[in-house]
């Protein structure tokens, strides 16, 4: 496959400020691509318009009637990043080799498209845009989500650091994406999980060109929490754990306790009330964390995550050719 189709995927919310820009600057590399028969001419832009409030919807309408590169979808009403997103690489899949997704305000260097391209044809289906530094970030941003990448780890969950929403999708690859079909989808966790063979392309994260953040703090810890929960039972683990530890370590002050009652000295009534209190305590977390142990397993069991991915299917040979030699 020398010249793939290839569809970029631009999840758009209240993008009026940067919008014109970006999709001169999109069409424009993408036509250098097409004319220098790196991709097909049957290539397109995708704009998902996230159900915004400005004028976003019909800048792409528009460009869409001018330019034959660009095409636009609308969501009904804001889905969210993570869903605009898997709407438009979903409505390209069939239609496309690979799927390209970036952010509206071109803050990831689209000059490495190109290298994300290089690599498809080698021969991966995934393909990550990992940020060599991230300077343009504040220092808070920075802290923070080194320590969800931490967190993250510790919990068993296998992210790419410092890799956003900016990555490369073979065909096949999203048709292994679809089969997850968990309502909260933490794309930077499930991908990773697809395990056909991927590869890093490194760049340097820009400041945004136009318009204000819409990943305020609020959006951004509800992300984390999201990407936690979504991921692991080991918050709910932690509370039996505790639960657990406060028992029996109730049990040797109840013998201490008792012990001074008899043998020592203490206020009368204090030994009974302090005991119960703590044995009390400690059994209801217990209880409360076996309880979340079960929900945990009805949370995993609803997820109705794929058992398995097949990567290389020798019997239907679903494979496309360039792939099938490794
Ligand atoms: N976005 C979206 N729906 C939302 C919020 C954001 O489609 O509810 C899009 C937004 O238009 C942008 C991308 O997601 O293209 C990333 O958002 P942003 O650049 O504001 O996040 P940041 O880079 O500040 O983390
Ligand atoms: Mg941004």
């Amino acid at each position: 496959m020398s010249t793939p189709v290839v569809t970029l995927v631009v999840p758009c919310y209240n993008e009026e400020a940067v919008l014109p820009y970006t999709m001169e600057v999109l069409q424009q590399y993408l036509q250098e691509l097409i004319d220098q028969k790196l991709i097909s001419e049957r290539s397109k832009i995708l704009f998902v318009d996230d159900g915004s409030k400005d004028q976003t919807w019909k800048l792409i309408y528009k460009a869409s009637l001018e330019a034959d590169t660009i095409r636009g979808l609308k969501l009904a009403g804001n889905a969210g990043h993570q869903n605009a997103l898997l709407a438009g690489l979903f409505a390209a899949k069939s239609v496309s080799d690979c799927v390209i997704s970036l952010d509206a305000d071109l803050q990831d260097d689209i000059l490495v498209i190109r290298d994300f391209i290089e690599r498809f044809k080698e021969g991966y289906e995934i393909v990550y845009g990992v940020r060599r530094k991230r300077e343009t970030d504040t220092i808070f941003k920075r802290k923070t989500a080194e320590g969800f990448y931490k967190l993250m780890e510790k919990m068993g969950v296998n992210l790419v650091y410092n890799h956003a929403d900016y990555r490369l999708m073979s065909r096949r690859a999203l048709e292994q994406l679809e089969r997850f079909d968990e309502v909260n989808l933490f794309l930077r966790g499930i991908v990773p999980l697809i395990g056909f063979r991927s590869t890093n392309v490194y760049y340097d994260r820009k400041e945004r060109s136009a318009g204000e953040t819409k990943y305020p703090l609020k959006k951004m810890l509800s992300f984390a929490f999201n990407g936690i929960t979504s991921f692991s039972v080991t918050p709910i683990r932690f509370v039996l754990l505790t639960g657990c530890t406060f028992f029996f370590v109730s049990f040797f002050v109840l013998c201490y306790f008792l012990v001074l009652k008899f043998f020592g000295e203490t206020e009368i009534g204090w030994t009974s009330l302090i005991t119960s209190i703590w044995l009390i305590g400690g059994l209801q977390l217990m209880a409360i964390g076996l309880i979340g142990e079960y929900i945990g397993k009805v949370y995993k069991e609803s997820k109705r995550r794929p058992k398995y991915i097949v990567d290389i299917d020798l019997f239907n040979l679903s494979i496309p050719e360039h792939l099938r030699e490794r």
